[in-house]
């Protein structure tokens, strides 16, 4: 704690005094990578998570720093021991500008919020949701704003168990606009190899489908991107997918 913080006696759980953007306590990924750098160390719990990640502390993370935030946050999530966000101060903290460290392409489902089953807070990641986490040039674009305009060092495409609509592509359903989304997932079902039912309603076949769309999609988006592409190649950024497990709520980094 620096000497601008104090002990808050309306709750058990310490607040900070801001002064400025500089405060002793970060908010979700902010806390493990600013821990990661040295800048804040926490020993107290429960912790109310005031900050967000300045433009230094972002900026001296590399890709694998923040992918280990990631997983510690899902870890913490899915442990029951998420931390305390203080969502108004971090709101308050971000106003200004933003820093996030990661861009998140993941599935629209209600069932995984990307930043409750990461614990990250407010200014920590870039979202971007789209039912089976598929990419198309306006996502492609979104994610170059995130990395090579805003700064964020990692991609993770993630997907998840029980995916509408990974089932839905398998199943060839039609419906107005989303079938050709679901056409975007279909190379995914012709790739996966498996013996039994190829059935949406064979939850074994959708959620290994599911897992080579995560892949398909990072390869779409090295595709579609030249300038995600090289950066991952100078090693600026790291793409990398993840699925997450519905039933015991943990995201399993797939590389
Ligand atoms: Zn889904």
């Amino acid at each position: 704690m620096d000497r601008d913080s104090r002990r808050c006696t309306c709750t058990d759980s310490l607040h900070s005094v801001e002064k400025g953007r500089r405060t002793a306590l970060k908010s979700g990924i902010g806390i493990a990578l600013a821990g990661a750098v040295g800048t804040v160390g926490l020993s107290v719990s429960p912790v109310s998570l005031a900050a967000a990640l300045t433009r230094k502390e972002r900026d001296s993370l590399t890709p694998d720093q923040i992918i280990e935030s990631m997983k510690k946050g899902n870890e913490r999530f899915r442990s029951g021991n998420a931390h305390q966000h203080d969502y108004l101060a971090q709101k308050r903290a971000s106003a200004a500008g933003q820093f996030p460290a990661a861009v998140i392409l993941s599935c629209i489902d209600s069932r995984a919020p990307a930043e409750l089953i990461l614990d990250s807070g407010i200014g920590d990641t870039f979202n971007a949701r789209i039912a089976g986490n598929v990419a198309n040039e306006d996502l492609a674009g979104s994610l170059e704003f995130a990395c090579a305009a805003a700064g964020a060092k990692v991609v993770l495409v993630m997907g998840h168990t029980d995916c509408g609509a990974i089932k839905g592509a398998i199943d060839n359903v039609q419906l107005g606009n989303l079938t050709g989304l679901l056409a975007k997932i279909k190379p995914a079902v012709d790739a996966t190899q498996y013996e039994g039912k190829r059935t949406g309603s064979n939850i074994e076949f959708a959620d290994k489908v599911a897992r080579v769309n995560v892949q398909n999609t990072i390869d779409d988006l090295r595709k579609r991107s030249d300038i995600l592409a090289s950066m991952e190649k100078d090693g600026k950024i790291k793409m990398v997918g993840a699925m997450y497990h519905l039933s015991n709520g943990k995201v399993e980094f797939l590389s």
